[in-house]
């Protein structure tokens, strides 16, 4: 049986360009500055918890991230960071906030081989001001029919996006490297969802593979993408 599948949606973090590594080093350079006070782990461990706590105040992105940094710091020594070590994180941020786009391999040739066919959206999350910025510095804001800085990528939010840009989100198929923000809720939702792994993804955006999903596919680098989506088209 031949379906329709109209619309593609892609996640942009490490699904278009790198993203966590540029986490990781200021994970890094974070730990650095308390040495004196914590292992790394530890540390590390105490940054997660933040994090948690926090995403439903701060959302997704850089400056929730650096606000969670200095929460941590406060708390690690009892209250005595330094304010030059505050300095030091709110720098860390701003670095971060300005680092370059590197696109992961094939990006642009997938973009183009998709475009003919489909409709093409970018649905990201994440600090709208730092997200836009990072879509003009890509050079890929042409290759796409619509960008959507959506707070929380759910099954609502998805079937809002497919219907505004697409004809409908069971038609429609969204590709990314979380299986917790770009698979499960688009797939709860009735579209397509694929995983496209990348080395580094943040632990809140683990979760299980759903098991024997007729419309979940994995593959393993994005210039797989066209020839999977031809094949939704041709089995359902
Ligand atoms: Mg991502």
């Amino acid at each position: 049986m031949s379906v329709a599948l109209t619309t593609i949606g892609f996640d942009a973090d490490d699904t278009l360009w790198q993203n966590e590594q540029f986490f990781a080093l200021t994970q890094d350079r974070f730990a650095d500055l308390l040495a004196d006070h914590v292992e790394k782990p530890d540390l590390m461990a105490r940054l997660m918890q933040a994090e948690r706590r926090n995403i439903s105040h701060y959302g997704f992105g850089i400056k929730g991230f650096t606000l969670s940094m200095i929460e941590t710091a406060i708390e690690i020594t009892d209250g005595k960071v330094p304010a030059a070590v505050i300095a030091e994180i709110l720098d860390a941020g701003r670095d971060m906030l300005s680092h370059p786009i590197e696109l992961l391999p094939g990006v642009q040739d997938t973009l183009a081989a998709l475009r003919p066919d489909h409709k093409l959206l970018l649905i990201t999350k994440g600090d709208l001001l730092d997200q836009m910025r990072k879509v003009e510095q890509s050079g890929l804001r042409d290759h796409f029919d619509a960008i959507e800085v959506v707070s929380h990528k759910t099954p609502v939010e998805y079937t809002e996006i497919f219907r505004r840009h697409g004809t409908g989100v069971d038609e429609g198929l969204m590709a990314g490297n979380s299986m917790s923000s770009d698979v499960l809720p688009m797939l709860d939702a009735g579209g397509w969802g694929v995983l496209i792994p990348h080395g580094l993804t943040w632990a809140l955006e683990h979760a299980k593979a759903p098991d024997d999903h007729p419309r979940f596919a994995e593959i393993t680098d994005l210039t797989q993408l066209p020839e999977l989506a031809a094949r939704c088209k041709s089995a359902d």
